[in-house]
């Protein structure tokens, strides 16, 4: 096998190659010492860049509880935790163990679900576990397509698609940004899909979980609620509650919204699906699982049982305000007639008038403001996305509120509509950001 090649991943695109081939040579050249060295002088450098001297707007992030954090950093993730509490296959672990129930027994009270699964590391991953335990490869789906926020863990290049489903589009109300029930009604009858899969990766208003399960019940389906990003809110009381609502499973993250470790969890209502997917946590795709974070887990979960529903409330407030203040400068915020511009913690912009979605994002993350490209049920921008998607929730953990939203959506149009340099607005961010640096909504020791 030849091993000498010019670069490690020579199948990327240019930009890419370059930012690694730049790095590569920054930092993998010298002593171990100095790679060491630069290694931490990244970690400082990240942090400084995004806990401190940004305006933090991505959708899908957020900053942990330090605690939480902490628990991270502990000697738990390389103890191996293999089976059952009380029969561990190896010794040691009756303290561990305990922590696995806790984070368990807390996720469940968190959402009022009977049956929870936490050994499942990320978001992705508990959809590809509620894919296996619900269908067989070649079998039906139905999903949200990219435009109405369909993930990609529910389309072909995902989960769905290398477990190798047969994905179909769930149909909606672009003006409604609603599912349409009555064609689904009429697909779900022709298509006979096993799961029927309801949100995705922009959720600006609920969605109508019990008409969905009225129409799967009609043919013998699942509803699956992927609650990648509204994790955080349900939990708050704030936003729909899916499973209440009829959705026979949930997913998340639970570092969006949720705001707590990189990890994933999967939330039923029913007995039997519970054991199935217990069965692919271990052993089917998991040996270890990583107990630092299902401890860091259990601590953001008692941020969220203490703080959730004024967090949730706050998100909101603040996504009404920066969406009104955003609007009131000129700037083009998707919404719904009648329904305002959101009901979650996520925004919208059109991203035509400034080049696309990622190209937009970009530009502005050299203004320090951050956040990203979406898809919108709108026209399409050639070789971009054709959305800019904005998440209220860190800012809020950043203890901004509705007052503070007017300064933030003008950040936004000085470098979108004011065609101000974004490096001339990048010091007034940091300068703003200054005021908020304490993390909110977070237990204290
Ligand atoms: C982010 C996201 C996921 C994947 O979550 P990870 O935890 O990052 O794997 C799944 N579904 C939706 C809708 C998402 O937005």
């Amino acid at each position: 096998m030849d091993t000498r090649h010019d670069h490690p991943k020579p199948w990327l695109p240019a930009d890419c190659r370059q930012a690694i081939a730049d790095a590569e040579a920054e930092y993998l050249k010298g002593e171990l010492a100095d790679i060491d060295a630069g290694l931490h002088a990244l970690v400082d450098a990240h942090e400084r860049h995004m806990d401190v001297e940004t305006i933090g707007l991505n959708a899908g992030t957020n900053v942990m509880n330090p605690r939480a954090a902490a628990l991270l950093g502990r000697s738990l993730g390389n103890r191996p935790s293999l089976g059952y509490p009380g029969d561990k296959y190896e010794m040691g672990m009756e303290y561990a163990e305990r922590i696995e129930i806790v984070a368990d027994g807390l996720v469940r009270r968190l959402f009022k679900a009977p049956f929870a699964e936490i050994r499942v590391g990320s978001g992705a991953l508990a959809n590809l576990y509620v894919f296996m335990a619900t269908c067989a490869p070649g079998d039906r789906i139905m999903a949200f397509p990219p435009e109405m926020g369909g993930h990609v863990t529910h389309h072909k290049a995902g989960a769905a698609g290398l477990y190798g489903l047969d994905i179909h589009p769930v149909p909606y109300d672009a003006a409604r940004m609603a599912i349409d029930l009555d064609r689904l009604r009429s697909e779900a009858k022709r298509l006979k899909p096993k799961v029927i899969t309801v949100a995705g990766s922009l959720c600006l208003f609920p969605y109508d979980v019990a008409g969905v399960r009225g129409i799967a019940d009609e043919i013998g389906a699942l509803v699956l609620y992927d609650a990648a990003h509204m994790a955080g809110l349900i939990a708050g009381g704030r936003f729909q509650q899916p499973l209440a609502e009829g959705a026979h499973l949930m997913t998340c993250s639970t570092y969006k919204a949720f705001g707590g470790p990189p990890s994933g969890l999967v939330m039923t209502t029913e007995q039997g699906l519970a054991e199935t997917i217990d069965k692919i946590a271990y052993p089917g795709l998991t040996a270890n699982f990583d107990l630092g974070k299902t401890a860091a887990l259990a601590m953001s979960v008692l941020d969220l049982l203490e703080h959730g529903q004024a967090y949730a409330e706050m998100c909101i407030a603040n996504a009404h305000a920066l969406g009104e203040a955003m609007a009131a400068e000129g700037l083009p915020v998707h919404g719904v007639a009648g329904r305002g511009h959101t009901e979650s913690h996520h925004l919208a912009l059109h991203a035509a008038p400034f080049g696309g979605g990622q190209t937009a994002s970009k530009h502005l993350a050299k203004a320090n403001v951050l956040l990203c490209g979406i898809g919108l049920p709108i026209q399409a921008v050639d070789g971009d996305l054709n959305g800019i998607r904005i998440g209220t929730q860190e800012v809020t953990r950043f203890g901004l509120t509705p007052k503070e939203m007017p300064q933030v959506a003008r950040f936004l149009a000085r470098v979108l509509k004011g065609n101000e340099k974004p490096e001339q607005v990048k010091g007034d961010v940091i300068e703003f950001r200054r005021a908020f640096q304490t993390i909110r909504y977070v237990r204290e020791s």
